[in-house]
């Protein structure tokens, strides 16, 4: 369980982090997203105590972050944006000193270990230095320095940036297995059908705070969907429009004598979301920076 409240965070006068609330059930798993410059990396660098906030308060499980960052270690197991291995030592040594920073020692940090490197496929390549792996190698090196030992808390701030299917699929299929054991995770990506696979709960993150919060059935049920129906008739073949009643709208088709060819209604999905907070971010006037 992670609880953040009022997190803030300025560097100069960017306020990356302006009034920050999330809270992640254990077993939950939490997809972060916003558009760049959002504050995401900054809450996970923040929970992870990379980075110290200018107000607010963090809470994992029962212990403050503030008050014990070492034995938050235990905790907590990181993934973060930017690739912290040690490029001379083994993929095996690497992992073996986060599983020792998360408390594991002897026979079951062994066991631990092997198991990981199992999971994320990199079993084979155990004993080579992380310098000589491809750039999707390390990256599951990275989310097996976070995996191991379990913990109960996970921040993966894009972890699978750059993957292959298999790479991704193997990590997605890890952290699944994490929150089914009961961890709680924040999962940021830009890669929308990731959140899908993994059946995440939904935090839409804007200029430092989070603007929406819940299911993808609750954040996008009130988002139009799209209806799209072809003619026989060669002046309008097809028609396509945004729908939030698809059924009201199908019947007013039938009733103007148009005899539909195909009907497909496709229901809003997160890329709709998705656009719905750039497009409410430019009506507010609010400059949307490098929308993914
Ligand atoms: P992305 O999707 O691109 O990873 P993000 O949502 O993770 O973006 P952050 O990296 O948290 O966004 O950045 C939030 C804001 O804080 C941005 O405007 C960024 O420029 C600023 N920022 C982050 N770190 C620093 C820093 N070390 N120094 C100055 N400004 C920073």
């Amino acid at each position: 369980m992670l609880i953040a409240e009022g997190l803030v965070k300025r560097y100069g006068l960017c306020r990356a982090l302006d009034g920050f609330d999330l809270t992640v059930p254990a077993g939950e798993i939490v997809g972060l997203i916003g558009h760049n410059g959002a504050g995401k990396t900054t809450f996970v660098e923040i929970v992870a105590g990379l980075v110290r906030p200018d107000a607010g308060r963090i809470s994992i499980a029962t212990l403050d972050a503030r008050l014990a960052r070492r034995a938050a270690r235990r905790f907590l197991g990181v993934a973060p944006q930017e690739l912290g291995l040690y490029g001379t030592a083994t993929v095996r040594e690497n992992v073996r000193l986060f599983a020792g920073l998360a408390g594991l020692r002897g026979r079951r940090r062994d066991v631990e270990i092997a198991q990981v490197l199992e999971e994320l496929r990199l079993t084979a390549v155990a004993d080579r230095r992380v310098g000589a792996l491809s750039g999707g190698q390390r990256r599951r090196v990275q989310a097996a320095t976070a995996l191991v030992g379990s913990p109960p808390l996970l921040l993966l701030d894009e972890p699978t940036a750059g993957a292959d299917p298999e790479t991704r699929s193997a990590l997605l299929s890890a952290v699944r297995a994490r929150a089914e054991a009961g961890a709680a995770v924040v999962y940021t990506t830009h890669y929308l059908p990731e959140l899908v696979d993994l059946d995440a709960t939904l935090a839409l993150a804007r200029a430092g705070r989070i603007i929406a919060r819940g299911t993808q059935e609750e954040l996008t049920r009130h988002l139009p969907g799209e209806l799209r129906v072809t003619f026989a008739d060669p002046a309008e073949p097809e028609l396509r429009r945004p729908t939030t009643d698809p059924g009201a709208d199908l019947a007013a088709l039938f009733a103007s004598g148009r005899t539909p060819v195909s009907v497909d209604v496709r229901r809003p999905g997160l890329d709709d979301l998705y656009r719905s907070m750039a497009i409410a971010a430019t009506e507010a006037g609010t400059e949307v920076r490098d929308a993914a």
